[in-house]
């Protein structure tokens, strides 16, 4: 499901179960189907109060805690940080993690896909979920170490 089906149908889910679907609620699932950047509850918090500046970290959570019990988000945890969720891909999938700045990324690479297919078929296994997380400095993060720790210009 792209984007919108996925808030849509995650909308007709809420009411089905009896849900008010509050312009509150509703703007925090837009931005949790909505977004890629793995966001804590507290970032999610931060966007909804730009439209909705009476909405409270408590509703976030309960959004969320809603759609974790019907299976809609995933939580990573991550020691003594905030939980970080997913709720555009709410099934096992590996993550990249940047530990400078923790940005988080849904790698695609099309052998780690097979990868589950595979240890089923090998262990005879009827798997139901994978954790694969894949720990490292990004990009932009390199860069700034790089520059940060060359020699100052000294004139
Ligand atoms: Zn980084
Ligand atoms: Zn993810």
């Amino acid at each position: 499901l792209d984007q919108p089906e996925r808030f849509d149908m995650l909308i007709g889910r809420l009411k089905e179960r009896g849900h008010r679907m509050t312009p509150q609620r509703m703007a925090v699932l837009k931005i949790l189907t909505g977004s890629t950047e793995h966001l804590t509850a507290e970032q999610i918090h931060k966007r909804v109060v730009k439209k909705f500046p009476m909405t409270s970290l408590a509703t976030v959570y309960k959004t969320v805690n809603l759609l974790k019990e019907m299976g809609e988000v995933i939580e990573l945890h991550f020691g003594s940080d905030s939980n970080r969720y997913d709720a555009a891909k709410p099934y096992s999938h590996p993550h990249l993690i940047c530990t400078s700045c923790q940005e988080i990324l849904d790698p695609d690479i099309e052998s780690i896909r097979d990868l589950p297919q595979q240890i089923a078929e090998q262990y005879g296994y009827k798997i139901v979920g994978h954790r694969l997380d894949f720990f490292g400095t990004c990009p932009a993060c390199q860069a700034k170490e790089s520059r940060s720790s060359s020699v100052p210009n000294i004139r």
